[in-house]
């Protein structure tokens, strides 16, 4: 039975599809609340499973696994956008409250139904084109004057599943490649940018939205590195359009939960939406340290229908930097790299997700506030770096 605790708890029960850092962290805000996150993960070892005490182990395509982790919850919701919509329908009509939900959540899971969506609701995006032939992607890259972008409609993540094309023949030969591995492809302009901003915002079944700042998301190869909250030198009119077009679509596509809407700054200034996040994101790790209100315990708050809480910074600004696993992994232990870290910058705030280093994996954030966003950003990039990499940037030696 749905929403009836099947532990004798007085506290509702959120489920989380995923056992990521995403959950790992909503259930740390879930502790605070006197609640547990259940989290459904592959693997006993992930991220939140190592922390849950209510794990159930399964695939998040597997509708047993599914119904298993929503039995007696009072509301699923997930960590990651890959379970299928067809299963989502099917979970809805068996009564379970899904957050958010299928006809809201496919706008973060398919790029084309996004973009088509976005449009209609008459929200700035690139231009676009669905393509299912070659001469489609090359007359596309012609049309808008050469480099395009070329993503995978669905599943991709941290920049996989996106190509950049300089020429109509490269997009062409990209096309291609896709189409014949079965793989649907959209194409989109290649924007020429000032720089990437995120604006987050939470909505609740009953209606309510809260925002927090927007922020500027610093990406390298694809993936986010570094984020300022709230942006430097955003004009205010643009930042509360900003604020304003995020809240609006939370409205209108009945989102229930935290919606990260990515951005473009455009070199002229306009801004263009990317692309839909319906979970905690990336870009809100800075509110566990820099907010009244963290996003995870909003994601919390939003599904279960409670009042949300106050979104306000805490300093002036917040600075987060993630540790992405090196290569090579360093011969220090994490541990010792921790214990330096600390002995040089007190302020910054740790956030490990216990996961194992790889190459290029998300493996933990720090956060440092203050006043100053520029020797934040300096510091919180060199403690992110000292964790991954076990090196100075600037060459210091606690020994010398
Ligand atoms: P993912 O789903 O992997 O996060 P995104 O659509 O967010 O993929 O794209 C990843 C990155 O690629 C973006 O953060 C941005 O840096 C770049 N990018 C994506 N679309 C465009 C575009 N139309 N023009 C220029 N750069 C883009």
């Amino acid at each position: 039975m749905y929403g009836v605790p099947r532990t004798g708890s007085p506290h509702p029960v959120v489920a989380m599809v995923g056992g990521g850092q995403l959950a790992r962290m909503t259930h740390q805000a879930a502790i605070a609340l006197g609640q547990t996150l259940r989290v459904l993960a592959v693997r006993s070892d992930e991220s939140a499973a190592q922390v849950s005490p209510d794990v159930v182990l399964g695939h998040h395509t597997d509708y047993d696994a599914l119904r298993r982790v929503a039995d007696g919850a009072t509301a699923l919701t997930f960590d990651h956008e890959h379970v299928p919509t067809e299963l989502l329908e099917k979970l809805v009509a068996d009564g379970v409250p899904v957050y958010p939900p299928p006809s809201a959540l496919v706008h973060a899971q398919d790029k084309l139904v996004m973009r088509q969506r976005l449009s209609d609701l008459g929200a700035p995006v690139p231009r676009f084109a669905s393509v299912t032939s070659t001469g489609e992607a090359e007359a596309f890259a012609i049309e808008v004057g050469g480099a395009v972008v070329i993503k995978t409609i669905r599943g991709g993540y941290d920049g996989r599943g996106v190509v950049m094309a300089d020429t109509p023949e490269d997009a062409r030969d990209i096309v291609a490649r896709y189409l014949a591995d079965g793989v649907p492809v959209m194409v989109e302009e290649k924007v020429a940018m000032r720089r990437e901003l995120a604006a987050l915002v939470a909505r609740s079944p009953f209606g309510q939205g809260a925002a927090w700042p927007v922020v500027e998301t610093v990406q390298e190869d694809g993936i986010c590195v570094t984020v300022i909250a709230p942006a430097p030198s955003l004009p205010s009119e643009v930042a509360s359009a900003a604020s304003e077009l995020a809240l609006r679509l939370a409205s209108e596509l009945g989102v229930v939960g935290v919606l990260a809407v990515e951005l473009f700054e455009t070199s002229d200034g306009a801004l263009l939406v990317n692309e839909l996040a319906m979970r905690p994101h990336n870009s809100g790790h800075w509110t566990m340290d820099g907010a009244r209100t963290s996003q995870f315990e909003q994601h919390l708050r939003a599904v279960l229908d409670y009042p949300l809480g106050d979104t306000s910074p805490l300093t002036p600004y917040t600075v987060m930097g993630n540790v992405i696993g090196a290569d090579p992994v360093p011969d220090m232990s994490m541990d010792e790299r921790v214990h330096h870290l600390f002995a040089r910058l007190p302020e910054a705030k740790v956030h490990l997700y216990g996961k194992e280093e790889r190459p290029g994996r998300k493996i933990g954030h720090v956060n440092i506030v203050g006043d100053d966003w520029e020797s934040l950003r300096e510091r919180a990039e060199r403690a992110a770096h000292w964790l991954s990499h076990a090196e100075w940037t600037d060459g210091w030696d606690p020994h010398a």
